[in-house]
């Protein structure tokens, strides 16, 4: 009886390893196509300034509707195109798209907007990233100040000698530099030591329960005092009520972006907004 069972499991466990191997496999083979065929599209997530409940940038987010399997979440093939080096090459479309797109907001109305682009530990292995971004911020006329550009600890763990020299050249542009999903990682206090940070980015998993669970929100308060403490803005991530928006004010918290703001939008919706918001 028990055995029948075992070996049910064993069987049932190699057909689940084999359609995730055979999904992989999937997606890799779609996922060499889908700049070529126009299947990758952004949309931009507000980032509001608490004090005045302003838009002032907005996070860039990728998505990806395959003709072949469908809508495909970033957090599904973000690791396949990290993992096949197809990164590099959907890194520079993203960073091109958002920095046009928002190039066009910059200059006709909406001069101190930020736009920040998540980057990937794959991409600092490509020798042209530097080269590239400047070139982008200089042919779309902006300053370095209008760029954000998202690090999570992978990007730092991967120990490559090059990501402390690439870093530096960025701050010097005027680009500031987030570290993501902030308390989630390992070690991101000895990270935050170590590296020129402007922005923290507290995860989300830390802003959904600071109305109810006092720990949670002592966390997040002890957060923000630190990076205020080293000189860098905080962004809470994940704001979903106005409880949390009024706790995260009263703890001096600088910005938020969740859905109690915005879900993240196709550009043309933002662009309306701003120009809504401008015009007051
Ligand atoms: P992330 O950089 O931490 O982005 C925030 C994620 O939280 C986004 O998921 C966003 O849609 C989601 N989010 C925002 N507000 C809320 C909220 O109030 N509640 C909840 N439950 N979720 C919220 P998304 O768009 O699915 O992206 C997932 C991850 O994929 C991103 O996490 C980022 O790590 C990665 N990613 C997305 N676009 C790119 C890209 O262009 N390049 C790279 N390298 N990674 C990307
Ligand atoms: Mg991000
Ligand atoms: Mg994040
Ligand atoms: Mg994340």
């Amino acid at each position: 009886h028990s055995k029948a069972a075992g070996r049910n499991s064993f069987h049932f466990y190699t057909q689940e390893m084999n359609i995730e191997a055979n999904r992989r496999l999937q997606l890799e083979e779609q996922l060499h196509n889908a700049l070529d065929r126009n299947e990758l599209r952004l949309l931009y997530q507000p980032v509001v300034d608490l004090k005045t409940r302003k838009i002032v940038g907005a996070e860039a987010l990728l998505r990806w509707d395959s003709k072949e399997l469908g809508a495909i979440s970033p957090e599904e093939f973000i690791p396949v195109a990290e993992h096949t080096g197809l990164i590099v090459e959907i890194g520079k479309f993203v960073l091109d798209d958002a920095l046009r797109t928002t190039s066009r907001w910059i200059k006709t109305f909406i001069p101190d907007f930020h736009i920040a682009i998540n980057l990937s530990p794959r991409q600092f292995r490509d020798p042209h990233l530097i080269d590239n971004i400047e070139s982008f911020v200089n042919s779309y006329g902006l300053e370095g100040r209008n760029l954000e550009l998202e690090i999570t600890e992978g990007v730092l763990m991967s120990q490559h000698a090059d990501v402390e020299e690439a870093i530096a050249k960025l701050t010097q542009k005027g680009i500031s530099i987030s570290m993501d999903d902030f308390g989630t990682g390992y070690s991101s206090l000895s990270y935050l030591r170590s590296y020129p940070f402007n922005i923290l980015k507290v995860d989300r998993s830390f802003i959904n329960d600071i109305s109810v669970d006092a720990a949670d929100l002592e966390l997040v308060n002890a957060s923000i005092d630190m990076a205020h403490g080293l000189g860098l803005k905080v962004i809470a991530e994940g704001v979903e009520t106005e409880e949390q928006t009024a706790l995260l004010l009263r703890k001096n918290c600088d910005m938020a972006q969740g859905y109690y703001f915005s879900k993240p939008i196709p550009a043309d919706e933002l662009e309306e907004i701003l120009k809504k918001q401008t015009s007051h």
